[in-house]
């Protein structure tokens, strides 16, 4: 396959700038779907995927993300106006919780839908995990949270799925005028302070057409509608890149910074999830890398 220029761009030159009033600037994330619905999704890529595998596996992550966010609660009056890149009392207890959630789906493998435990390895990983000492899972836990290096990739998932899981939590949780507050545009979740994942642009009333960066922690989306980087601060517009003009997933690929984030667009596949399509089109990452562009977003399931 060869990337081929798009014909489409996110907003048309005119419009730039001018989102529809009425479309919300910031949306908070519903943990009771997110989960699931990321899960069915990755269920469905899997079929015939070359990375069959790998997306199962996630699949498995997430719904044990699901199970995670309906057995946890936050106490009220925990909920804060703004959430820190900083481990909370709580982070420790999310993740033995995932851990455990795991191993009891997959040992108990007679009460669940084929598909959804772990493989032996997988399995014997988890286990390795959950002898981690708490202060070992906190320096692991902490810089994942920062973005910097990780000592051990392998486990970087399991650590990506339980802060996934808190963060999405509680921003579920902000108040109401969390979602009045937020006017600007920003490369950075202005819930978390963590990075985008992908952009999305929405179908339907009252965001159709609108580009939303969808924040790879804590799953809120924060409205993008101008048709630039949202890496770094050149005016100049992006370029779309993708496997065919009419692709659903395009890379965003900025000339001035040589980065790229990629670009889902429901209008063209109302089924896209924004974690497991990401994680599904890893051949487009390669290709984009190809071309000389580096990844500016990052995704918590993901080694790569
Ligand atoms: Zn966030
Ligand atoms: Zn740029």
């Amino acid at each position: 396959m060869s990337i081929v220029s798009a014909t489409t761009r996110v907003l048309k030159a005119e419009e730039i700038g001018h989102a529809p009033h009425q479309a919300p600037r910031l949306l908070l994330p519903d943990p009771r779907t997110v989960f699931q619905q990321r899960a069915r999704r990755l269920a469905y890529l899997a079929d015939g995927h070359d990375l069959a595998t790998w997306l199962l596996f996630c699949h498995t992550l997430s719904l044990a993300q699901g199970r995670l966010v309906e057995r946890v609660q936050i106490e009220d009056g925990e909920a804060q106006a703004s959430l820190a890149l900083t481990l909370t009392k709580r982070s420790w207890g999310y993740w033995q919780t995932l851990l455990e959630e795991l191993v009891m789906a997959t040992t108990h493998h007679l009460l669940i839908p084929k598909g959804q435990g772990l493989t032996p390895e997988a399995l014997a990983l988890v286990k390795t995990l959950q002898t981690w000492s708490q202060a070992e899972w906190q320096i692991q836990a902490q810089a994942l949270l920062l973005g910097e290096a990780c000592a051990h990739a392998e486990a970087l998932p399991f650590l990506g799925a339980a802060l996934q899981a808190e963060w999405t939590l509680r921003a579920s949780q902000l108040p109401a005028e969390t979602h009045a507050a937020y006017q600007g545009e920003s490369a950075v979740c202005p819930v978390c302070g963590s990075h985008p994942m992908v952009s999305l642009v929405h179908t339907g009333d009252p965001n159709h057409g609108v580009r939303y960066l969808v924040c790879s922690l804590c799953q809120s989306q924060w409205q993008a509608a101008r048709a630039k980087c949202t890496n770094c601060d050149s005016p100049k517009e992006v370029v779309l890149l993708g496997q065919s003009a009419k692709a659903a997933i395009q890379g965003e690929c900025c000339e001035a910074c040589q980065s790229y984030v990629k670009l889902l667009s429901l209008p063209r596949e109302v089924q896209l999830d924004p974690c497991a399509d990401d994680l599904a089109s890893l051949g487009l990452d390669v290709m984009l890398e190809r071309e000389g562009y580096g990844r500016a977003a990052r995704n918590l399931l993901s080694v790569y």
